[in-house]
């Protein structure tokens, strides 16, 4: 395991510090994921890639990492910016809207926009968390949580559903500073609920019979809050506390002031050790909006034409706690930029006939990936290790040893993820190679069995076909042309 620090900007205490984990050269993280109602936009994504470099990082020091990134698919309400959130279900406003009217339900809007959400995962080249989890499979946890806090005395009963009482938490406010005595202000424009002991408090469960998503509880038919889903999550797959836990900027109040709330009211212990806020990003100087124009999700963009890769290049370009600008032009100068390490690894190919084994470094390749991986422990300094890619991709032009050249593209593949995208075959290699076979039966069979099923709605059996699939090591791509597969690079 590497000697190297790696330093994180806290939100918490404001500093930049090392990363510690609580068990040693193993980090437990949790990343907020997207609300499923629509396609994830590139302000997302950009979020996401922070945390994907995270844990690239952090496997490059020689760590275990355990990621999980969770889905929100019930119980985010439009107006999410105010102590306790108001407005509507954004899944159930989506069902109503235009883009809506193609699906039966709101659960099979739900499932559409996750696939797609993790299609652009895997264009984006996005390393794999270890679980997924999805709010409404996480239902039972979430109302033992609600239950608990009941019983300690943090949460109470109203006619319209459970709500945390935030004056039982002095500490509450004390990552962003919004403090209860600030609350007041910030609560002022809030539609009044006069069954709640004072505004600021927050819902746990909202009692609603006419939800279009709705679980029987304690407290009769209802749906969960948003911010007690991710205290759930976190604490099945994660324990009770965990290493890291990052998100957007405007994650930060209400949605993790309340999940550190819920989760360290029951368990008495510091729900994280590190937190980790992304700038926005804006777009050509603006706040992204649709009514503007200049709104993108990842498909928009590949659509038009534009390398998934280098879009991955642009997003990543401005390191993470700065604010992004981005621009056409970033996104034309990323191609360029993306194309001059295909050409390295191009070189490389053709020297050594193949892109096979992992080659062996030289003192000056070395020296350059450490030169970026150092960036990296520095508070994700994109910008330098970038530059540092391509340095190595002008020294590999200049030196005749491929090897040294093959060890530098896939060190720092591993660590930016801007050569080649995992999830495809790189280079020339392998491509005409035998459609191999699970369970004994060719993969195009069980691709045909799961288009069958998905015919019938029975999407738990054409998912569980993906799963088996992708435990072989076959990962199913799915577009409007049909479902192709590609291997999975072991590793990765
Ligand atoms: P949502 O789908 O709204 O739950 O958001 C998913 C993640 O994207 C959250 O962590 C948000 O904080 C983050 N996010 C939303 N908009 C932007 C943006 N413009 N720039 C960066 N991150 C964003
Ligand atoms: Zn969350």
């Amino acid at each position: 395991m590497s000697q190297r620090e790696f330093r994180l900007r806290d939100t918490m205490s404001g500093k930049v510090r090392p990363l510690e984990t609580v068990e040693r050269g193993h980090l437990r993280f949790y990343t907020c994921g997207p609300t499923v109602y629509s396609y994830a936009h590139i302000g997302n994504f950009r979020s996401f890639l922070a945390a994907d470099l995270v844990a690239r990082t952090a496997k490059a020091l020689g760590w275990k990492v355990t990621w999980v990134v969770n889905i929100t698919d019930v119980g985010h309400l439009t107006q999410d910016d105010v102590a306790d959130a108001g407005g509507e279900d954004r899944m159930e406003k989506a069902l109503r809207s235009k883009e809506g009217e193609q699906f039966a339900n709101v659960w099979e809007l739900a499932e559409y926009y996750a696939s797609a959400y993790i299609e652009d995962w895997k264009r984006l080249n996005l390393t794999e968390p270890n679980v997924r989890p999805k709010a409404t499979q996480h239902v039972r946890e979430q109302i033992l949580l609600t239950q608990e806090l009941i019983k300690n005395g943090h949460a109470y009963e109203t006619p319209t559903g459970v709500y945390f009482d935030v004056d039982s938490k002095p500490d509450y406010g004390k990552l962003s500073g919004n403090t209860r005595d600030g609350l007041k202000e910030a609560v002022r424009n809030v539609v009044l609920d006069e069954n709640k002991r004072q505004q600021a408090d927050f819902a746990l469960w909202k009692k609603d019979d006419k939800h279009l998503m709705q679980w029987f509880s304690p407290w009769g038919w209802g749906f969960p809050g948003w911010h007690i889903e991710c205290s759930a999550m976190a604490r099945v797959y994660l324990g009770d506390t965990i290493d890291l836990h990052s998100g957007g900027e405007d994650n930060m109040f209400p949605h993790h002031e309340c999940e550190i709330a819920q989760t360290e009211s029951v368990t008495g212990k510091p729900f994280a050790n590190h937190w980790m806020h992304v700038r926005f990003l804006q777009v050509e100087g603006e706040k992204m909006a649709k009514r503007t124009g200049n709104f993108y999700t990842v498909r928009d963009l590949v659509d038009d034409g534009f390398d998934p890769l280098a879009l991955r290049y642009a997003l990543i370009s401005v390191p993470y706690g700065k604010p992004l600008n981005f621009t056409m032009q970033s996104l034309r100068d990323a191609e360029r930029n993306v194309e001059r390490m295909r050409e390295a690894m191009r070189r490389v190919e053709g020297s050594l006939g193949s892109l096979e084994g992992e080659g062996a470094p030289n003192e000056e390749l070395q020296r350059i990936y450490d030169e970026a991986l150092d960036a990296m422990c520095d508070d994700l300094n994109t910008s330098v290790a970038i530059a540092k890619a391509l340095e190595g991709a002008k020294a590999i032009n200049r030196t005749e040893d491929a090897h040294a050249g093959l060890w530098f593209l896939k060190k720092i593949n591993g660590l930016l993820g801007i050569v080649c995208n995992d999830y495809e075959l790189c280079g020339g290699t392998s491509k005409s190679e035998e459609e191999p076979k699970v369970e004994g039966r060719a993969v195009s069979e069980w691709i045909e069995d799961r288009d069958t099923a998905k015919q019938s709605r029975d999407y738990a059996a054409a998912d569980a076909i993906r799963v088996k699939l992708a435990s072989a090591g076959i990962e199913l791509r799915d577009s409007p042309e049909g479902t192709t597969w590609v291997k999975r690079p072991v590793g990765v």
